[in-house]
């Protein structure tokens, strides 16, 4: 358990103690000095290293054309296998298990496509309310391809606060009908943090394949996929990974999978040794490689090398001990400052930081959209996600704990003077 002091000092004192404090030189961060970035869960920020990689690959372009997807350093043509190598580093994951490919939703749609199979009375796949929306759109998608009926074949784990899942009753509901699980490893509203390792356990009792979405755990949280013997998993790399905005995503298959057709298939998942002969029949690669469909998108991946770079180099323990101290940081500012019962705003994300991603979220009452108004004017880069929840996340590898500290006193100026009244309440698009 940590200990924390309230005032100001404290909060430097921690700065000048924290062994990652060098890594924020390597990043650029927005705007003006003044500017407090806290929505690297959203949009990880750009680093000098992927500037540096995504402007090699232009001069690789420039000079090599069509000599780079063999010549250039990585090789375009293997560019996809060479970042998932790095990747797996980060999830536990031997090198073949993780390709750099596609993105996001469309990796869940060729895993699942693969692996969402009717087995006599188990045809139903089980997944939650709480997850992201593009998610359930996507599994029902599956289930409509199948021809069933959506109502009977999703199932969803229900919430009982709209918070959180309990683990247990996710368990329950995996009943002999269920064919496969699909889950997020974080919560994208609450922050919990799922136990993956029992789920899966549980899931492989039962009979049930188990995949996760890790959007929100991946480049702050430590995987151990193998370990765990999670089937699949997915996740982006614009996120905690600073992959930047829209960058190709990555996929796992644990390689007790690897014989399995890829059944969205394409040309990128052939043997790669035998891509070029150019036959008919799909030969898919032995490797996670082989559910990549198209031409690795070369400049979208370009400032993932950059960014995995970093990660690797800082250590994902690392990454992982400074998240937590900052988010339990950010509570017990939370909790001394802006008491509840005076301010309004109560803390939505489980208290254990072993429950918890890389994300506080701070739930509030009818003035929580202006109070979020408030905070983007006074320069806090948060983000909203409704209908009531503010999210702040101190990125390991480029916030400080003094940003922690001004974010919450600005919060507390903004409710002590009142300073939200002056903002509408209408919502506009949401980022
Ligand atoms: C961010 C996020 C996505 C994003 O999907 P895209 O296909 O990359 O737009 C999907 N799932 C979860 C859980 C996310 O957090």
């Amino acid at each position: 358990m940590n200990h924390f002091e309230p005032d100001e000092n404290f909060a430097l004192r921690l700065d000048k103690e924290d062994p990652l404090a060098g890594f924020r030189d390597r990043f650029h961060i927005p705007d003006d000095d003044d500017t407090i970035y806290m929505d690297g869960n959203s949009l990880g920020l750009l680093s000098k290293d992927s500037e540096e990689s995504l402007a090699r690959v232009m001069k690789e372009w420039k000079n090599q054309a069509i000599k780079g997807w063999l010549e250039a350093k990585p090789a375009w043509f293997h560019l996809a296998e060479t970042l998932g190598a790095m990747a797996a580093q980060l999830v536990g994951a031997e090198a073949n298990e993780v390709v750099c490919t596609g993105t996001t939703t469309v990796n869940l749609h060729a895993l699942v496509s693969t692996f969402y199979r009717l087995k006599g009375s188990r045809t139903k796949i089980l997944a939650d309310e709480l997850n992201f929306p593009s998610d359930i759109y996507a599994l029902k998608g599956q289930i409509k391809l199948k021809g069933l009926p959506v109502e009977d074949q999703l199932v969803l784990v229900p919430s009982q606060d709209g918070r959180i899942l309990d683990e247990e009753k996710i368990v329950e509901l995996m009943t002999d009908d269920i064919t496969i699980a699909l889950l997020p490893s974080v919560l994208y509203r609450s922050g919990q943090l799922l136990d993956i390792p029992f789920l899966t356990r549980k899931a492989h009792e039962r009979g049930i394949l188990i995949g996760f979405d890790c959007s929100h755990s991946v480049g702050a949280v430590p995987h151990k996929f193998d370990e765990w013997e999670v089937d699949f998993a997915f996740w982006c790399s614009y996120k905690y990974m600073n992959g930047g905005p829209g960058s190709t995503a990555f996929l796992y298959v644990n390689k007790k999978h690897f014989h399995q057709e890829p059944l969205l298939a394409g040309w990128f998942g052939y043997v790669k040794e035998k891509q070029f002969d150019m036959v008919l029949d799909f030969q898919h690669a032995h490797s996670a490689g082989g559910w990549q469909i198209s031409s690795p998108a070369v400049l979208s991946t370009a400032a993932v090398e950059g960014a995995l770079k970093i990660l690797l180099e800082a250590g994902i323990e690392r990454i992982r001990e400074k998240s937590i101290r900052l988010t339990e940081y950010l509570i017990f500012l939370k909790d001394h400052l802006l008491p509840a019962d005076k301010y309004g705003l109560i803390i939505g994300t489980p208290r254990e930081p072993e429950r918890r991603g890389g994300h506080v979220a701070l739930e509030g009452d009818e003035n929580i959209w202006r109070i979020h108004q408030a905070l983007k004017a006074k320069g806090v880069v948060p983000d909203f996600r409704p209908p009531n929840t503010i999210r702040i996340a101190p990125i390991a590898l480029y916030n400080t704990y003094h940003d922690v500290w001004q974010t919450v006193l600005r919060l507390k100026d903004i409710i002590d003077n009142k300073e939200y009244e002056k903002f509408s309440e209408d919502r506009a698009a949401i980022t």
